[in-house]
């Protein structure tokens, strides 16, 4: 896709909405249009809260993978809007049974209002029929990529995550990371616990603690800086490799998701 020079006025406003402990619920929206489209509603309250304050109206839903911290909150959303698209992944239509529109890797959906395609990546691992959204700069990846982190592998393999996390890694450097939950600051415990001297990192959870401290998300977060962060996103590193005597970057990656499961921060 060749890069564009947005105008003001058609550049989305993404807005998190926090629900439950530490996830967010990204709301898409342009100050023009009286629409909003949301990622991942787990609670419908947030969302019909802020559609209200806002006078706006809901879209569409974007949906990334079944677990119920995402989906809780479609029922009620399309009671109050029932002509709304509930848009998510075909693999996993039998999980999530009120997708009006299942989609897959490949397919392109266009969000009318505000003039803009996502592409569907398939990004199995977390879930097997987990997608993420993506147009330039924004992508929309649910439970795969976080900040200094990866998702915990409930359905997939490792290294059906690890190439997943290839695909992400492929994208733009001036890529944002609209991941769905707040679980930076833990990450970069676990991260500095494998690269103690990494200054980038050193650096990131400086920004991140002060962000925290003053109630602001994290997120989104750069790839660019998280390919020099992420110990997800530096398997092929030889350094890295070396220091825990694996040869190959799904070897490492596959460590480091097993010492990760283990991790007391
Ligand atoms: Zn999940």
């Amino acid at each position: 896709m060749p890069a564009l020079t947005l105008r003001e006025d058609l550049m989305l406003t993404i807005s998190p909405l926090t629900a439950f402990e530490d996830n967010y619920i990204w709301c898409l929206s342009q100050p023009a249009s009286p629409f909003c489209v949301v990622v991942d509603p787990g609670d419908a309250k947030p969302v019909l809260d802020y559609l209200q304050q806002q006078q706006k109206s809901l879209y569409a839903i974007l949906v990334t993978h079944h677990h119920p911290d995402h989906t809780g909150g479609i029922n009620q959303l399309q009671e109050a809007y029932p002509n709304v698209r509930i848009i998510g992944p075909a693999a996993e239509q039998a999980k999530i049974t009120s997708l009006t529109e299942q989609v897959r890797q490949g397919d392109v959906i266009e969000l009318t209002p505000f003039n803009y395609q996502f592409q569907v990546l398939e990004l199995p691992g977390h879930t097997l029929g987990h997608i993420g959204f993506y147009t330039a700069p924004y992508l929309f990846c649910g439970d795969t990529l976080f900040s200094a982190g990866c998702g915990r592998l409930f359905e997939g393999s490792p290294a059906q995550l690890h190439h997943s996390l290839q695909k992400l890694a492929a994208l733009s450097d001036n890529t944002q990371v609209y991941c769905t939950h707040e679980y930076t600051l833990a990450n970069l415990r676990f991260a500095l616990s494998i690269e103690p001297e990494n200054h980038a990192l050193i650096q990131y959870q400086q920004l991140c603690l002060q962000l925290r401290q003053s109630s602001q998300p994290t997120l989104p977060a750069s790839l660019g800086n998280e390919k020099k962060v992420n110990p997800f996103l530096r398997c092929e590193n030889k350094g890295l490799q070396q220091h825990y005597r694996e040869d190959t970057s799904l070897g490492l990656f596959t460590r480091l998701r097993s010492m990760k499961d283990q991790f007391k921060s």
